[in-house]
């Protein structure tokens, strides 16, 4: 999630792991992403609370998918949120799981 077409969308928010670096945690010097809303991996990688079971749906969404969603940690999301860009494949194929259109 990381344009204004995604607050209508949220699909990827709720299709894959969204796993990171752990450092990116706010528990670790210049981290962010709040740590109770993420779970250990391994001894390196965290993911998203809720992205890591099924179904898929990260704890820090709000709202209905494919129709108006919100980020609660917004400022503070990992980078996997920052790098899903409208329009890539990871973002369609997300969006067609979801019975959404595309994005070109
Ligand atoms: S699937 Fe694409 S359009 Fe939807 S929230 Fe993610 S990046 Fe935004
Ligand atoms: S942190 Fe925000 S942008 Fe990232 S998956 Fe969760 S709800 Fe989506």
């Amino acid at each position: 999630m990381s344009s204004n077409v995604c607050q209508q969308c949220g699909a990827c928010c709720a299709a894959y792991r969204v796993s990171f670096y752990w450092g990116e945690l706010d528990e670790a010097p210049g981290g962010k992403v709040p740590s109770t809303l993420a779970e250990k991996v391994n001894d390196h990688m965290a993911c998203m609370r809720g992205t890591d079971c099924a179904p898929v749906r990260c704890v820090a969404l709000g709202g209905k998918v494919g129709e108006s969603v919100k980020c609660h940690i917004y400022e503070w999301r990992p980078s996997p949120c920052h790098e899903m860009i409208p329009g890539s494949d990871g973002c369609n194929r997300a969006r067609v799981r979801w019975g959404l259109a595309e994005i070109e």
